[in-house]
Order: structure tokens, then C-alpha cells, then sequence
């Protein structure tokens, strides 16, 4: 099984995935733009039992992000963890985006990713994430 690596600036928190994404997205939503300082996030979601983090997160409203750098980590619930795929060594990941959300606040100078399914707002499925 693969594990993918990946730590903060710093480097003070780093990160271990192992196996292969549920589902790779891109948010252009308002939130993901000022949590990010970009114009979208770009992130992958796994299981929690399969990341393993070392180091000292802090959290707001759910995002963690390294209390020393600034760095955006991930955010995790009990069945799903979302990582912030630009934390992850090396660069490129090769993971790609098979859905987007929030395209209506896409910048206008971005295009979509080819073959990734467009959401005007969030996931209608029940549970979906952002
Ligand atoms: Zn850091
Ligand atoms: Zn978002």
C-alpha cells in the first residue's frame, strides 16, 4: 500500500497517509478562499485511521493548521479526514481533482480541471464536505 508524506513549513507537524484517496476535490467556496489566503483549496480525503500526524496542530472551527508556520494541515471528522494536498512531498502529488465545488466563485481566469464533475455550490450527496 502506498504511503504518501507531507509536512508543515516548519516542519514541526508532519503527516503520513497510506492507501489511495476516497475522493480528491478543489473549493473555491468564500471560507476555503480566506482560510487558504488562495483562490481555492485543494485537498484529498482518507479515512482517519489511515493518516498519522506527529506534532502540535491548533484548530479553528475545524481546520487545523500549525500554530508555529500558519500552515493549513486538514480538517478531520469520525469517518473522514481531509488534507490539504499542497502539504504533501514531493511536489507534484499526481493526485488528481475529480470534482470541484463552489464554481460560481471560481476566478474567472481559472479553468475547470478536465474531467472533474462541476458543482455550483457544495456536494448534494449527504455528507459531502467542502
Ligand atoms: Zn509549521
Ligand atoms: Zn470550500
Amino acid at each position: 500500500m502506498i504511503t504518501r508524506t507531507g509536512q508543515c513549513l516548519c516542519g514541526q507537524v508532519t503527516l503520513a497517509i497510506e492507501g489511495e484517496p476516497m475522493r480528491i476535490g478543489i473549493c473555491h467556496c468564500t471560507d476555503c478562499r480566506k482560510e487558504s489566503g488562495s483562490a481555492f483549496t485543494y485537498y484529498g480525503v482518507w479515512h482517519p485511521a489511515r493518516a498519522n500526524v506527529t506534532g502540535k496542530s491548533v484548530e479553528y472551527r475545524g481546520q487545523c493548521f500549525c500554530p508555529q508556520c500558519g500552515a493549513r494541515l486538514f480538517s478531520k471528522n469520525d469517518t473522514e479526514v481531509e488534507i490539504k494536498l499542497g502539504v504533501l512531498s514531493p511536489a507534484p502529488t499526481g493526485l488528481v481533482p475529480s470534482y470541484e465545488l463552489w464554481v460560481k466563485r471560481r476566478e474567472p481566469w481559472l479553468r475547470p480541471v478536465d474531467g472533474a464533475e462541476q458543482f455550483d455550490e457544495d456536494r448534494p450527496a449527504p455528507g459531502a464536505g467542502g
